[in-house]
């Protein structure tokens, strides 16, 4: 039996190469990753697809590749199709980020492998998530009773959110078709897959009609709450958008805030694209009342500049996350026995999890947070100017001036279709592939936007943007 163990260990030894075979991979892997940060201002920020991810569909094989072979497969399979989010250049949806620091946690994170779901077994890893939960819930102006949790993303913080609302509201299987739910058409779609994986897809679901600004319209909610009680309803669960994707808007908070008391609602706000702009001036401008939420959903890999992979659920009490994430289990006895403070596994939906506040700690720790502030008021200031430019040339239809960093507008032309020519001018954007805008309906109509929002995105891209587009513009006519 020894001879068959001992066997199998030679068999295995790969997994473990020696000291001077990992310099090797890192020096590779680091190589690889520099000559592309190095080639990074000259690629384009969209490629048209040519199939070149099929090359990856490969059998997987007994034997081993040599990394260089991956590294050059990972380029070409990769890194030339599609959407370049690494790059300034990357003006559409909203727009992620990928600091250097952040890939050096995850890597020390993914090397030291510590088990940060339980305080137990890491009291450090727990303690670093901590400490950024603390820090971003003093941010919104949240109580010290108020906890939460770094999640993978914005979508599962949010739908973190929503199981927190439903348990600490009592919302149980009978109530549901009776329990009404507040929102605009501009609330994000991740909230209606929260819902549906919270069994609320039952609920009444009230779109709130928005103002000119494209803001929840208070008064209409107020009146349809009056309406749905009379009706005997239990109107239960607000929800507003500190940032909408579509344009930015922020919604009216504080008077959100006062109607969700008066009538018993959770508040809950969705903040993954905009809660970050709190650290500059310009943004705690127009974001006002976040306190008074009973939850908030923050995305660090889009306001921190983070690479994807980091998002954030905060709540008022702590507490309320526990309840709804609160779990029995005998194998887990040691650990429950020892911890004094809730472990991310307690106010989680994940057990075992990336040991993830390290990306997030260690960019923020080495730079400092000066540096997040400034960038983030250059995106509001960006978005200004582009929106200011727009509007001194003829034929160009702007939407609202900017809250935060994201500006809709399109052309309109003497004649023609005028749909049809913003799809053909996004078609050429996209074509150009320097830079990358999305776009987006609103009322009926097709948008052009701009969301500025990434870390590498400064004027030099906003201006070839406006060059281009008067460029296109041009032709197109
Ligand atoms: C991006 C975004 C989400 C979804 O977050 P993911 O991190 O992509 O899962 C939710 N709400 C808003 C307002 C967003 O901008």
């Amino acid at each position: 039996m020894q001879d068959r163990i001992k066997q199998l260990e030679r068999a295995c030894a790969i997994l473990e190469p020696a000291a001077s075979e990992r310099r090797k991979f890192t020096a590779q892997a680091v190589g690889f990753a520099d000559s592309f940060l190095e080639r990074l201002p000259d690629m384009d920020t969209f490629e048209l697809g040519h199939g070149k991810a099929r090359q990856l569909d490969r059998p997987f094989t007994e034997s081993p590749s040599a990394l260089p072979d991956l590294l050059e497969l990972l380029d070409s399979a990769i890194l030339h199709e599609g959407i370049n989010p690494a790059s300034g250049g990357h003006l559409g949806y909203i727009p992620g980020g990928g600091v250097y620091p952040s890939a050096l946690g995850d890597y020390l994170a993914d090397v030291c492998n510590r088990y940060s779901g339980v305080a137990y077994a890491s009291p450090g890893a727990a303690r670093l998530e901590q400490s950024l939960v603390r820090w971003m819930a003093e941010l919104v102006g949240f109580p010290p009773e108020s906890g939460g949790d770094l999640t993978s993303g914005g979508s599962i913080a949010n739908l973190s959110a929503v199981i927190t609302a439903r348990e600490t509201m009592q919302i149980r299987a009978r109530d549901i078709e009776r329990s009404c739910i507040y929102l605009t058409e501009d609330a994000h779609h991740c909230i209606d897959k929260a819902l549906r994986a919270a069994g609320l897809a039952e609920c009444k679901k009230r779109t709130v009609a928005m103002d000119a600004n494209f803001r929840m319209d208070v008064r209409k909610l107020e009146n349809m709450i009056l309406a749905d009680r009379s009706m005997g309803l239990r109107p239960w669960l607000l929800i507003a958008s500190a940032g909408t994707t579509d344009t930015g808007a922020v919604d009216p908070i504080e008077t959100m805030a006062d109607i969700a008391e008066r009538y018993d609602l959770w508040l809950h706000i969705d903040a993954a694209y905009g809660g970050f702009f709190l650290l500059c001036e310009e943004g705690r401008d127009v974001l006002h009342g976040l306190q008074r939420a009973h939850s908030i959903v923050l995305d660090p890999h889009k306001g921190m500049f983070l690479p994807y992979g980091s998002g954030a659920v905060l709540v008022r009490d702590v507490n309320w996350l526990a309840r709804a994430q609160a779990y029995e289990a005998d194998y887990m006895q040691d650990a429950k026995a020892a911890d004094e403070d809730f472990s991310p596994a307690d106010l989680s939906l994940e057990l075992s999890r990336p040991f993830r506040g390290l990306r997030f700690w260690l960019p923020v720790r080495l730079f400092g947070l000066a540096p997040f502030r400034a960038a983030l008021a250059e995106k509001i200031w960006l978005a200004r100017y582009f929106h200011e430019q727009l509007d001194k040339a003829a034929g160009w239809e702007t939407g609202p001036y900017p809250e935060l960093s994201v500006v809709t507008f399109r052309y309109v032309p003497e004649q023609g279709d005028v749909d049809a020519f913003n799809r053909r001018l996004l078609e050429a954007v996209h074509a150009d592939g320097k830079v990358f805008i999305s776009s987006t309906m609103i009322e009926g109509k097709f948008i052009l936007r701009l969301a500025v929002l990434h870390f590498r995105s400064h004027l030099a891209q906003v201006d070839y943007l406006l060059g281009l587009l008067k460029r296109l513009v041009r032709e197109l006519a």
